[in-house]
């Protein structure tokens, strides 16, 4: 169970991944969610990759292929994975070749005005990196994490002038990895035309279709 899920920058593609995964028994790997830990750790690693992704620049590939091939190796990844944001280029993409193939890519679609207005009203936990959003999938207090009392925060990246930036760069790099892809792994779309679909239903979706194409049980 090695999927890829693809989709623009708050598509939804993080908290579909986490709970598809927790379904599933195999871990979300989101190597956006390790350099923003690295950045709060403030690690040698942070520190080298804070410049870009605070402006919604894509890091070097070579950091982000090394911190990703190191992850996968770990033991929980041993049934599969998800990735979540990773691969952006066809050099990370290559890397990823080097191991098992994929066996699908779940690509979400979804029109621009939903996911400015996901975005910026996202707020994520400062501890554990939950997402939520103020309009759509508020907390059950308000700035507080359900799941372990965190903080919640506006990532510097959901703010408007950085979300046009990272949107432009989706833009520009997902349709040669889609071309990459193409004929070599099969894609699973889904399709995400509202902004307050329950996110169970679209993971419902996910299941059914990757169910009919005997990739799970
Ligand atoms: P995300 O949470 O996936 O939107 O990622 C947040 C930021 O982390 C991106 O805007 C990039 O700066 C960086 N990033 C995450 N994944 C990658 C990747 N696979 N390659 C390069 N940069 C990445």
């Amino acid at each position: 169970m090695r999927f890829i899920i693809f989709g623009p920058p708050g598509a939804g593609k993080g908290t579909y991944a986490s709970r598809l995964g927790s379904k599933l028994k195999i871990p979300k790997i989101s190597t956006g969610d390790m350099f923003r830990e690295a950045i709060k750790q403030d690690t040698d690693l942070g520190k080298r990759v804070a410049q870009f992704v605070n402006k919604g620049e894509l890091v070097p590939d070579k950091v982000a292929i090394e911190i990703l091939e190191e992850r996968i190796s770990k033991p929980d990844s041993e049934n599969g994975f998800i990735l979540d944001g990773y691969p952006r280029t066809i050099a990370e993409a290559k890397a990823l070749d080097q191991s098992p193939t994929m066996d699908a890519i779940i690509r979400l679609i979804v029109p621009e005005w939903v996911i400015i207005e996901r975005l910026s009203n996202r707020r994520t936990c400062r501890n554990c990196g939950a997402i939520y959003n103020v309009k759509y999938l508020k907390p059950k207090k308000e700035g507080v994490c359900d799941r372990c009392g965190g903080e919640l925060y506006q990532r510097e990246d959901d703010k408007p002038k950085v979300i046009r930036e990272r949107l432009r760069v989706y833009e520009a790099q997902t349709r040669a990895l889609i071309d990459y892809y193409k004929g070599k792994v099969p894609f699973v779309d889904i399709e995400c035309r509202s902004v307050d679909v329950p996110p169970e239903t679209i993971v419902k979706k996910i299941q059914r279709k990757l169910q009919k194409m005997s990739l799970i049980k």
